[in-house]
């Protein structure tokens, strides 16, 4: 789409305010709304946002920001209002000199994508997001009782969270989504609605529309969704499984090769080779919570072991069983707390580095490894993921493929918060402490 097909549809679909959306670095979405006045100027790249109201994203002498709104994203949000309708676009951030702003996400996957077109691939990604829908208390504020079980249950003749998630199907299918599947998910008020895959850039982008458009479909609907990793104990967490692979700029996907052993190519072995051997300093972007890391745990269909396989779905990498067009890995590690441009940069790096360096991923771990005792593990080299935070965040630091993947500025700035947020937290009491100790000692 060009500006002057974009304003036209403005004007015929009666659209006043056009947001300019962008995420920091910790996924949040942020936008800029401007009325039609200012809608050329949006076009134009002009509008200039104040950089150092958010988190982690520039240094006060350098706060004023411009969008430069990527125009082939324009999307007109369902709703009308007596205002009109809103649009969206989704935009870079450049410095005010009209460099691009080193510490922009979408920016960073667009860098590491364009790596990886130098060598003839472009990587297509389809996500699973799960997450939970919650109560809100009558103040308005999300408690962690959720819609299909407790109180409210009784109360309410039909399942408020499946209402509200035929809605979100809708509004999505609106905006231009392919739904392929929506369903309850295992633990109770949990739910995975999946979209077609695409291009690595345009699934990150879906990604934030998603997360927007679920979270305001469940407020319309008096609930919270959310997409916290692990918001219960003793169920399942919520996970944001990522199939990828590598497709030639024919249109040819170069994952398959109907003559190799589980006709997967040279490529794809060291893809998934790839990932295998970076998960464990990736995952603090893909898994970027203190609450991460409570998901993956042994028992919750969420990995825990380095691992690729075919069948069984414990590993981390799993191969399904599709072939031709759809061959595929699903890594099974990300959660949808992640920033999504930087969940597929990082991933996409480590993947490009494993075929780079001829990397193998060998034979497949078909067995469930949380049935195996640590001394086969070893034999068979299965590492585990990191623990907790801080150990993700030390493997970071120490990897140099994905430190180039976030670029210097992102680097920084996320482990310094990120440190920063691990240190809070060990150094507050929790409840299970007094629970443990407090009448024990
Ligand atoms: N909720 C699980 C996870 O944490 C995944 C369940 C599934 O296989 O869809 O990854
Ligand atoms: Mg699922
Ligand atoms: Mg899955």
């Amino acid at each position: 789409m060009d500006k002057k097909e974009i304003l036209e549809r403005c004007r015929a679909e009666d659209v006043h305010f056009l947001r300019l959306v962008f995420t920091d670095i910790d996924g949040i979405i942020k936008n800029v709304e401007v009325p039609e006045s200012q809608f050329e100027k949006a076009l134009n790249g002009e509008i200039m946002f104040d950089g150092s109201s958010i988190e982690g994203f520039t240094r006060i002498e350098e706060s004023d920001m411009l969008l430069k709104p990527d125009l082939d994203t324009f999307c007109i949000y369902p709703w009308q209002s007596p205002h009109g309708k809103v649009a969206r676009l989704m935009c870079d951030i450049y410095n005010p000199d009209e460099t691009p702003f080193a510490g922009c996400p979408r920016q960073a996957l667009k860098r590491v994508a364009a790596k990886a077109a130098e060598r003839g691939y472009r990587m297509m990604a389809g996500v699973e997001a799960e997450f939970f829908l919650f109560h809100r208390d009558p103040d308005g504020r999300p408690n962690h009782q959720t819609h299909d079980v407790g109180a409210y249950f009784d109360l309410t003749p039909m399942d408020l969270g499946e209402e509200a998630r035929r809605d979100m199907v809708t509004v999505l299918e609106q905006m231009g989504f392919e739904i392929e599947a929506a369903h309850h998910e295992v633990a109770p008020g949990q739910h995975e609605i999946d979209f077609r895959y695409a291009e690595a850039l345009k699934t990150a982008d879906n990604v934030v529309d998603f997360k927007f458009v679920v979270k305001k479909v469940a407020k319309d609907h008096g609930l919270h969704a959310t997409f916290m990793p692990k918001p219960l104990f003793g169920v399942n967490g919520s996970g944001m499984h990522t199939h990828q692979s590598l497709f030639d700029f024919a249109g040819n996907n170069v994952f398959y090769d109907p003559k190799a052993p589980y006709q997967l190519s040279a490529v794809a072995r060291g893809y998934i080779a790839g990932i295998l051997d970076h998960v464990r300093a990736f995952c603090a972007v893909t898994n970027p919570l203190v609450n991460s890391y409570k998901r993956l745990v042994p028992g919750y269909e969420a990995p825990v072991n380095v691992a690729w396989s075919e069948k069984n779905r414990s590993p981390l990498v799993r191969v399904p069983a599709r072939r031709g067009l759809g061959t595929r890995c699903e890594v099974r590690v990300p959660d949808p707390s992640c920033n999504p441009y930087l969940a597929l940069a990082v991933m996409l790096a480590a993947g490009l580095d494993g075929v780079e360096r001829g990397l193998d991923c060998g034979e497949p771990v078909n067995r469930n490894i949380f049935e195996m005792s640590e001394r086969e593990k070893r034999r068979l080299k299965i590492k585990q993921l990191p623990a907790n935070l801080a150990e993700a965040l030390d493997n970071l630091e120490r990897d140099r493929v994905i430190r180039e993947a976030l670029g210097e500025h992102i680097f920084e700035n996320f482990l310094r918060n990120k440190r920063e947020e691990w240190k809070q937290y060990i150094s507050v009491v929790h409840q299970w402490e007094r629970d443990q100790y407090l009448e024990q000692f």
